[in-house]
């Protein structure tokens, strides 16, 4: 059996020509989106995820404001600098990237940020709204996650998962969607001593570790649907994730690609949580 692929491109690109269709109604009416991203410090990989969320933004038609500032910005401004996005009413998304330099204290400033422009899902609000299902904002890789789940056309209800990681911004969140949605759901992590014997029984498998090969093919039951959220690099530098690709798409159901799978679909999530954000306040 080969897994059919999740194609998490094309996945987006629909999603995203729904999201164009909405922003450009929103802005007729005069009420065009706006997502804020702050990004502290030169770290390559963050330089790059933000140009990327920026990009998709302007695709969109969302108003994007790019803030960029030295490693050494001082918490106290950034504080500042959030207190006057908060109240600019052409912003309704802020998302400040994320590691943070050291010295700025990461949870204040996620809980400085105004819920209702918590596009990213991790204040400690959102996450309440994510534990008990009320309306707010999503994590926008878990949120993504489910999108590429229910794609498969497979119903969640009844079924088992096997998240590995318990993040709070990946592994609980999605730990909890999937509650949510009904399934059956186990949640392992590195204190796990067989992993396998949990996901030899899953449905659905989201593995979310960081750890390249930490899903191999006989830990895996036919059919299944698997998505890997890891990225990874292999030792020549090419992009990878937790799962053991071309092994596990002959034993799966369904497989999400690295590149190509999860990535672009949380951007979207940022986007559609934006995009939530103003028909709101609107
Ligand atoms: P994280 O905060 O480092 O969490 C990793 C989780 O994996 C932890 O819960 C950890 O368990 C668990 N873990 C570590 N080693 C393990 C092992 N050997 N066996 C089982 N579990 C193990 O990472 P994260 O932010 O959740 O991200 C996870 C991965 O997803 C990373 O590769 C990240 O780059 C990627 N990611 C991708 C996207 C995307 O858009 N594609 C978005 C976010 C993250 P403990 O809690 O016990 O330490």
């Amino acid at each position: 059996m080969t897994a059919q692929l999740i194609d998490g491109n094309a996945l987006s690109k629909r999603l995203r020509g729904d999201m164009a269709t909405l922003t450009a109604e929103l802005t007729a009416r005069g009420h065009r989106p706006g997502l804020a991203v702050i990004l502290v410090g030169d770290d390559p990989a963050s330089a790059v995820y933000v140009r990327n969320k920026v990009a998709a933004c302007e695709a969109t038609g969302i108003l994007s404001i790019l803030d960029r500032y030295p490693a050494t910005f001082s918490e106290a401004d950034l504080l500042a600098r959030i207190a006057a996005l908060n109240a600019d009413p052409s912003v309704h998304g802020i998302l400040v990237q994320m590691p943070l330099p050291r010295h700025i204290d990461a949870h204040r400033v996620i809980e400085a940020i105004d819920p209702a422009k918590d596009v990213d899902g991790y204040s400690v609000l959102s996450a309440g709204q994510t534990l008990t299902g009320l309306p707010g904002m999503r994590p926008c890789t878990p949120y993504g996650c489910m999108k590429l789940i229910e794609s498969t056309g497979q119903d969640i209800r009844g079924k088992h998962a096997v998240v590995i990681g318990r993040s709070n911004t990946v592994g609980k969140p999605m730990a909890l969607l999937l509650l949510q949605a009904n399934a059956t759901v186990t949640v392992c992590h590195s204190a796990t001593p067989d992993i396998g014997f949990h996901t030899r029984q899953a449905d659905i498998v989201v593995a979310a570790v960081g750890r390249a090969g930490t899903v191999k093919a006989d830990m895996v039951k036919p059919g299944a649907i698997v998505i890997d959220v890891g990225i990874n690099r292999t030792a020549d530098g090419r992009l990878c994730g937790d799962v053991d690709f071309e092994a596990v798409r002959e034993v799966a159901g369904w497989i999400t690609p690295v590149p190509g799978g999860v990535g672009p679909m949380t951007i979207t999530m940022l986007l559609a949580n934006t995009l939530q954000a103003a028909e709101r306040r609107i």
